[in-house]
């Protein structure tokens, strides 16, 4: 589709996840924590001018629990 942007979206394995926390320091932005440490995803897609913090998020997880999808 013309001018549109490719979506891209933050998914958490939660199997995988064990709550280290390193993606919401990382992410701010889009990350926030409940109340046992794991991982909260806003909602929808990753704006644009966001996507590089999101890609930095998925580096520092150490088991390859966050994912950037689209
Ligand atoms: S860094 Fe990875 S393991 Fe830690 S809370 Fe985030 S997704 Fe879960």
């Amino acid at each position: 589709m013309p001018g549109r942007h490719q979506e891209r979206t933050l998914r958490v394995d939660p199997i995988k996840c064990e709550g280290h926390a390193l993606c919401i320091e990382a992410f701010p932005e889009m990350i926030t924590a409940d109340p046992w440490n794991y991982p909260v995803l806003a909602p929808g897609p990753v704006p644009p001018h966001l996507v590089r913090h999101a890609e930095h998020a998925v580096k520092v997880c150490p088991v390859l629990a966050l994912r950037l999808v689209g």
